[in-house]
């Protein structure tokens, strides 16, 4: 099993790792060259746990860490760093200190505060961190990854207080008939085309077809917005890029209102780039929510006064890893970012008919509009709900000083339990979007709330649908 081959290899770094520091010269010496079956391996005093495994990195890890080690904790026990690279994830020290948190296949942490520790890991275990954060604590994502030490570091510390706002909720002429034209069948339509990808992960061909789908479907629906256009955010780090769609503000154009979600989609222990990971729920629906607001501010050539840009994150599901990056991008960018929302599932009505706010990594001022925006405009009641240490984009947002909030699909008991597996389905959610109509609609006012109609825009455009811009 590949599981018992990590552990083997776990055990031989650090087996090798002591016996390089005491004598690394017979130790690598003895080696063979490359890529030897275990017949082959025979260094004196060393296990046969190669099973076919490339041991020489390992080794040469060790040699140089075995020649650094004037450092005075000794050879470090870090899990190992093969040729697929490192990353560095951050994980709550309220996961870390609960029982389950005990058998997170971490290692050793290189560095801790009161608040998160921080760990180096191989890239290609993140799908196991992310199912055993999901299987332990029913988590979407649950940790921060990065590419880089110092960015993790960052997450050690408490991020920034927000301050967002103000924010006000008085443009009822404008919202009421934009949220009649929400439609189940649309918000279905969109969830049924994602699911259909064998997956949406963040290496697999299928994960950055879909987002090249996503960035289509938005730029046909948005047409009829005045100066609407879509672009790929691309990563160096891994295939699948994220997508923003921009409806410029004609009056504050520097002032931008977000509306996100996550595009991708994982399953399971292994997951990886075969496996079969749906997301009907996680998070097909909350793109799903994303291009219903998005067909509807086009249908109506809707001109905000502030910009507004909708946002597919890639790479959630493997450490928040896509949104990190956007959200960094805007840290001295001259932007101004009003009010961030995040949909990330919203289609299991596991608690019944409500939206649940989140309360915790969210800007509080926001939050509180968005229970009004809820009362005003969707036809559900307003609800709270926390869900912990990097949970999902949001936490994003709000790790590099920007005001975010999120809208959840029930109480975070009671959410879906079928995701990261290939039984999330749009079945298993009871095979319709129903759930999701009402976080369509605060997708929609939190749009032209927030970003607020253009003094040229006529309250007409709200009524009348712009001609060419529907489907
Ligand atoms: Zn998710």
């Amino acid at each position: 099993m590949a599981s018992n081959r990590t552990l083997k290899v776990l055990s031989f770094v650090a087996g090798a790792a002591a016996m390089a520091a005491a004598a690394p010269t017979t130790a690598v010496a003895a080696l063979p060259r490359d890529n030897a079956g275990s017949a082959a391996f025979a260094a004196p005093g060393v296990p046969d746990y190669d099973q076919g495994v490339r041991t020489r990195p390992y080794i040469e890890e060790a040699r140089s860490r075995a020649a650094a080690a004037a450092a005075p904790s000794g050879v470090e026990l870090v899990p190992p760093a093969p040729e697929d690279g490192s990353v560095w994830i951050s994980v709550g020290k309220d996961d870390l200190s609960h029982p389950a948190g005990m058998s997170l296949p971490l290692g050793v942490p290189v560095m801790s505060s009161a608040r998160a520790s921080v760990f180096r890991v191989a890239e290609d275990r993140l799908p196991q961190i992310a199912a055993q954060m999901h299987e332990k604590f029913h988590k979407c994502g649950g940790f921060f990854a990065h590419s880089t030490q110092a960015e993790a570091e960052a997450d050690l510390k408490a991020p920034p207080s927000t301050t967002g706002g103000p924010y006000s909720v008085d443009q009822a002429a404008w919202v009421k008939p934009m949220v009649e034209r929400v439609k189940e069948a649309e918000l279905r339509s969109t969830i049924e085309t994602l699911a259909g990808y064998n997956n949406r992960y963040y290496t697999a061909d299928t994960g950055a077809a879909a987002a090249n789908w996503i960035a289509g479907r938005w730029a046909k629906l948005a047409e009829g917005a005045p100066g609407a256009s879509v672009r790929l955010f691309n990563h160096s780090g891994w295939k699948q890029p994220s997508v923003i769609l921009t409806i410029p503000g004609s009056e504050s154009p520097q002032e931008v209102v977000v509306l996100g979600g996550h595009l991708d989609s994982i399953s399971g222990y292994w997951g990886g780039a075969g496996a079969r990971a749906p997301g009907a729920d996680d998070n097909a629906s909350g793109i799903a929510v994303l291009t219903e607001a998005v067909r509807i501010l086009g249908e109506r050539g809707f001109r905000p006064k502030r910009t507004i840009q909708v946002m597919g994150y890639a790479a959630e599901e493997v450490g928040l890893r896509g949104s990190a990056e956007v959200a960094k991008s805007y840290q001295g960018s001259g932007a101004k970012v009003v009010g961030v929302i995040q949909f990330d599932m919203t289609n299991f009505a596991g608690s019944g008919e409500a939206i649940y706010l989140l309360t915790d990594n969210v800007d509080s001022a926001l939050t509180t509009y968005l229970a009004k925006l809820v009362d005003a405009y969707t036809g559900v009641g307003a609800a709270q709900t926390r869900c912990g240490y990097g949970c999902s984009d949001h936490a994003s947002w709000t790790r590099s000083g920007f005001p975010a909030s999120a809208a959840f699909e029930s109480a975070f008991d009671t959410m879906n339990h079928n995701i990261h597996s290939d039984k999330d389905t749009l079945g298993n959610s009871g095979g319709n979007a129903e759930h999701s109509v009402a976080f369509a609609k605060l997708a929609v006012a939190f749009a032209v709330e927030t970003a607020k109609p253009a003094g040229s825009a006529k309250l007409a455009d709200a009524a009348q649908p712009k001609g060419g811009a529907s489907r």
